[in-house]
């Protein structure tokens, strides 16, 4: 499974000249990793500075969808990262998937997000499809023929998902559905969207009346706003309006009605730990301009690294950078043991995203005026960081789980 995975990003390989000093240094990060899957991280690695940092700035100001690098990432596998065999060719463990995330982001994060609701998908479908689901949808997920969207946020709130009011009714053996959701992530191009919604708006608990359907696009489904950001350019974020949308009761994930909360929750577990990743490389992104940039600037005679002020600046992003990846590595490894990672993933979460908002910061004072200048990464970095703080569930909220996950796994005796 994972020399396929080598060979499908062989494919792109072609020109590697062996890792650089530079380079070694940051393989060490990839400690535990088997060969095949240091091949592909690394293959990643190359597009990235050879393809993708050459043109990131001006595809992000141009804020249209990257159909030539999406392709590439297609060619090496990308989309099929978390899809196994049968199915797919390219599989590979949790570690791997997010060092490739972080790679990707340390380009542009919006690449890295055009995969993170698509692996969730995929994986919810591995996990709870039916035979028919899986048949029908991983093996063109793979491949990245079809691409995946997440629709669950709505816009009377993202945090309070049982709030929901997106609503399936059965009709014979079709769903009619009406709701609103929005900042949905992919959602034009995407060729298939999991669809949160209440099967049974009444049950008590709340839980137990969520379903998964996982929809096509079609009449009464209308793709209606693509909503303005900040960052995150390229890649549409949009609203979608459920207007009496048929589907056939095939379209229910696993076929059983009432799982939707608990398959989700499953599912931002991975989504959490691509979401982590994507803060690492823009983290990783903006501190490595810093160092580069800390030695070239100069005032009053040195480089500017060597005022202490900014060597101290360096010296924590450093450390929080490499913190970070550890616990990101670190949840990738609990979610593969089948274990419950929402405490786990949701730590990895929470500490990468308010890292990435610090280095940000920090390489932006850094770099003075020209932090501030469009003319340099810097200040895509800073707004591309706060996403990550939002994005697959709010970092208050994850404190919220790891509170809760954290008193239940010691809860004292009354
Ligand atoms: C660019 C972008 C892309 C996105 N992509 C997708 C996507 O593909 N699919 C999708 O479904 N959603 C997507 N989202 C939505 C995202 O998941 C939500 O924005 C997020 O979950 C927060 O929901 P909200 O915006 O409604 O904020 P709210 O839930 O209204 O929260 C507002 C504030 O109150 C806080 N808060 C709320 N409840 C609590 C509580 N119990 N305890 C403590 N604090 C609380 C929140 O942390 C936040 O600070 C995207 C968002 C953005 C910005």
């Amino acid at each position: 499974m994972h020399s396929k995975a080598a060979e499908a990003c062989g494919a792109v390989a072609v020109g590697h000249v062996g890792a650089s000093r530079e380079n070694s240094r940051k393989d060490s990060v990839m400690d535990g990793l088997p060969e095949d899957e240091r091949v592909i991280v690394e293959t990643v690695r190359d597009f990235v500075d050879r393809e993708v940092k050459p043109v990131a700035h001006a595809l992000e100001r141009a804020d249209t969808y990257p159909e030539q690098l999406i392709d590439s990432m297609k060619q090496m596998g990308v989309f099929g990262l978390a899809v196994p065999q049968p199915w797919g060719e390219s599989q590979v463990s949790t570690p791997c998937y997010a060092l490739v995330t972080e790679e990707l982001s340390r380009g542009w994060m919006s690449l890295a997000g055009a995969m993170g609701s698509h692996s969730v998908v995929a994986k919810l479908i591995v996990e709870y499809g039916t035979d028919e689901q899986r048949e029908k949808y991983l093996p063109r997920m793979a491949t990245g023929e079809i691409r995946g969207a997440m629709a669950l946020t709505e816009p009377g709130g993202g945090s309070d998902l049982l709030a929901m009011r997106t609503v399936a009714a059965r009709h014979g053996d079709e769903y009619v559905v009406n709701g609103t959701k929005t900042w949905i992530t992919n959602a034009r191009h995407a060729g298939i969207v999991a669809l949160l919604c209440k099967t049974d708006p009444s049950s008590n608990p709340a839980q137990r009346g969520v379903s998964i359907l996982l929809v096509e696009k079609g009449e009464g489904l209308t793709v209606s706003r693509d909503l303005p950001k900040l960052g995150y350019k390229g890649v549409e974020s949009c609203e979608i309006s459920l207007s009496d949308f048929r589907v056939p009761t095939s379209t229910l994930l696993g076929g059983v009605e009432g799982q939707g909360f608990g398959q989700m929750m499953r599912g931002l577990e991975i989504g959490r730990i691509q979401v982590a990743a994507r803060a690492l490389g823009v983290g990783r992104a903006a501190f490595e301009d810093a160092v580069r940039y800390a030695q070239e600037r100069e005032s009053f005679g040195v480089p500017i690294w060597k005022h202490q002020s900014i060597g101290n600046y360096l010296a924590d992003m450093v450390t929080k950078l490499t913190a970070a990846r550890q616990l990101v590595l670190y949840a990738a490894r609990y979610y593969d043991s089948g274990e419950r990672a929402d405490m786990e993933t949701g730590m990895a979460k929470l500490f990468a995203s308010e890292t990435a908002m610090e280095i940000a910061m920090d390489a932006l004072r850094i770099h003075g005026g020209y932090g501030y200048s469009t003319e340099f990464d810097i200040e895509r970095y800073f707004r591309d960081a706060p996403l990550m703080i939002v994005g697959e569930g709010t970092n208050e909220i994850l404190r919220n789980v790891i509170a809760r996950q954290l008193i239940a796994r010691n809860a004292i005796a009354e």
